[in-house]
């Protein structure tokens, strides 16, 4: 049997087409704004793709951009303001930051109801107690909900499964294996200190690697069942884009499979502008 390509890209655009229609028809124009710190290259990249997919759906955009040097009150102070702006429904501050300005303080200043990307601790907690918390968590981790869209859009159950997910950072690894234990299946977490892991690999019915290691994952160390999912971004020595698994060797040997680029990562995108719907939605009750 044929590996099914999991095409990302297409989702996405489909993602869009139903974002686009929505707004339409409820007459709503749901805001997104990005503030960035400093000049980091590849952080200019995420922005501007970030704008460019506002634009397309229909979403109002405001890019805020603020000097190397700012202070981290002045950076609070600005968080502050957009975030009490009733057209803005989604604000992120753009990582990483400038070594002088704490992080966590910044991030936990974005207010819980318009923290587009799930970083505020309240949400991240709201996300452990699901099942049990009687305020719903409106706006899932991007990355990780863009990988349970992919499975869901292509039909691929998780019940009973069992997934293994490569990686256990607070933005991917963790939130998606708990998100995934909603789903009943049965999650192991691997990581730099994991000791075999092929042993999980080979026996497990869905792989995700969001680990940033280039083809960690290779074709002896998964079985033909597999569904394979690729967080990874990675540059090779010719600064071509490539993913944590060995995709030339495991695309015709598994049951399934994400390209990088077009899998997960224009999913993140798409996932992006579905909470800034979802918050928007929330926002009109
Ligand atoms: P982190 O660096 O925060 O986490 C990486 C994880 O991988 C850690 O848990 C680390 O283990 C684990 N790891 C590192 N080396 C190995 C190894 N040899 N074997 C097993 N596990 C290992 O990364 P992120 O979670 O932020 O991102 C992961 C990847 O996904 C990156 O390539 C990133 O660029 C990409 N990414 C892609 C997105 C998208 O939209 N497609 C969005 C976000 C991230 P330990 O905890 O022990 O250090």
């Amino acid at each position: 049997v044929a590996t099914i390509t999991l095409d990302g890209k297409k989702l996405a655009s489909d993602i869009k087409n139903e974002i686009r229609r929505e707004i339409q028809e409820l007459g709503i124009k749901p805001g997104l704004a990005v503030i960035v710190v400093g000049d980091d290259p590849a952080s200019a990249v995420y922005v501007r793709n970030k704008g460019k997919d506002c634009h397309e759906v229909g979403f109002l955009h405001e890019e805020i951009k603020l000097p190397h040097e700012t202070t981290e009150k002045e950076l609070l102070e600005c968080v502050s303001r957009i975030a009490g702006r009733d057209d803005i429904h989604g604000l992120i501050v753009q990582l990483p930051l400038p070594r002088h300005i704490n992080e966590h303080v910044v991030l936990n200043a974005i207010p819980q109801h318009k923290d587009v990307d799930c970083f505020h601790p309240t949400n991240m907690g709201l996300l452990f107690t699901k099942k049990k918390a009687d305020i719903p968590l409106i706006a899932p981790p991007c990355t990780a909900a863009a990988v349970i869209e992919i499975l869901d859009r292509y039909g691929i159950s998780m019940a009973g499964k069992y997934i293994v997910v490569i990686g256990r950072s607070n933005i991917v690894g963790k939130p998606l294996a708990v998100m995934m234990l909603d789903r009943d299946a049965t999650v192991s977490i691997c990581h730099s200190k994991t000791r075999d892991l092929e042993k999980h690999l080979i026996e497990a019915d869905i792989i995700v690697a969001a680990v940033g290691v280039p083809k960690l994952v290779k074709e002896y160390m998964v079985s033909p069942k597999a569904v394979v999912i690729d967080v990874g971004i990675n540059r090779d020595a010719d600064g071509k884009l490539i993913g944590d698994v060995d995709y030339e060797h495991l695309k015709d040997k598994v049951h399934a499979i994400t390209p990088v680029p077009g899998g997960v990562g224009p999913m993140t995108r798409a996932m992006l502008l579905k909470n800034t719907l979802k918050i928007a939605k929330a926002a009109r009750k």
